[in-house]
């Protein structure tokens, strides 16, 4: 039997109601709206479109944004004061510096300045940290998203056997924290694992986030397996992920199609955050 599609815009819909909700309450408590500040420099055209994805999102759901579109020629120096300021204003709770960055800019350097009480995309070091400590963290919007929808799917996570391929920082490493933290057993893959089908083979819950189209096939994947896509390869103007999805979906139980499964829940569960910073600094 052919596996369940897990929806990500049916999950990331409701995700979104939900914050609109709390949004809503913040407003009548507060008598402002939660704002999140967006920084773009330059003319990306890609990150153009993210970020008035965000910015949509944002003013649909209660949320207030302040978009600060620079110019390419902008310093580090003066990008540093920007968040700096942003730091300190009080009608701002979440602030997120859209990537990549120009070249003559230190990404590393720039993030750093970021409050990490108002770092809505949760990258910082002391919010990875805290993750990885088991406190109280702003985690990242893409694993948060998966953890969403694996629970969706009703298979426990508590003592699945789960393999993460790709190691990024902010997709391989925090999913396989999350997926620790909920008392999954984990695996991590990379490009220096020796055969990671032999590892896959065995995983109740699969994530692959590595960026590379096909790499996934149905020899590699268990029977009954919930199956996270998390890769996103443009071939032929079509957007699509790293698992060979009609192969797949034959073998696992449960499976995110590209597009359509994990990248709408990033957005939703960047709006979280930005509530989650919010409730903190109220
Ligand atoms: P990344 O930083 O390029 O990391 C890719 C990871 O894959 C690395 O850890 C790399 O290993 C590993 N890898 C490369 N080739 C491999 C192979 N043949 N076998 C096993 N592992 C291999 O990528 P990322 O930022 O995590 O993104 C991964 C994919 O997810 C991309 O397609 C990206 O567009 C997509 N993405 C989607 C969303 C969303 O919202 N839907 C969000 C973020 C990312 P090494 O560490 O050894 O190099």
């Amino acid at each position: 039997m052919s596996a369940q599609i897990i929806d990500g815009k049916k999950i990331a819909a409701q995700i979104k109601q939900e914050v609109k909700l709390e949004a809503e309450a913040y407003l009548a408590r507060n008598g402002r709206k939660i704002g999140l500040a967006v920084i773009l420099v330059g003319d990306d055209f890609a990150s153009g479109i993210y970020v008035r994805n965000k910015i949509n999102a944002c003013n649909e759901n209660c949320i207030q944004s302040f978009a600060h579109r620079l110019p390419a020629s902008t310093t580090e120096e003066e990008l540093i004061e920007l968040i700096h300021k942003l730091n300190d204003d009080k009608t701002v709770d979440g602030i997120l510096v859209q990537l990549p960055l120009p070249s003559h800019m230190r990404q590393n350097v720039v993030l750093s300045h970021i409050s990490a009480k108002k770092d809505a995309d949760g990258f910082l070091a002391e919010n990875a940290g805290n993750l990885m400590l088991g406190n109280p963290s702003l985690n990242a919007c893409t694993p948060c998203g998966i953890i969403e929808l694996i629970k969706s799917t009703g298979r426990s996570i508590d003592g699945a056997n789960a393999v993460v391929i790709g190691r990024s920082n902010i997709v391989g490493k925090p999913i396989s924290l999350l997926l620790m933290e909920n008392n999954a057993t984990v695996t991590m893959c990379h490009s220096h694992t020796n055969n990671f089908i032999n590892f896959s083979r065995h995983a109740d819950i699969l994530v692959v986030a590595v960026g590379k189209k096909g790499l996934i096939k149905a020899d590699m994947v268990k029977k009954g397996a919930v199956v996270i896509d998390v890769g996103m390869n443009r071939q032929d103007g079509h957007l699509c992920g790293d698992v060979e999805y009609d192969e797949v979906k034959e073998v696992a139980d449960f499976i995110t199609p590209v597009p359509g499964g994990v990248g709408p829940m990033t957005i939703a569960m960047l709006l979280k955050n930005i509530v989650k910073a919010a409730l903190a600094l109220e």
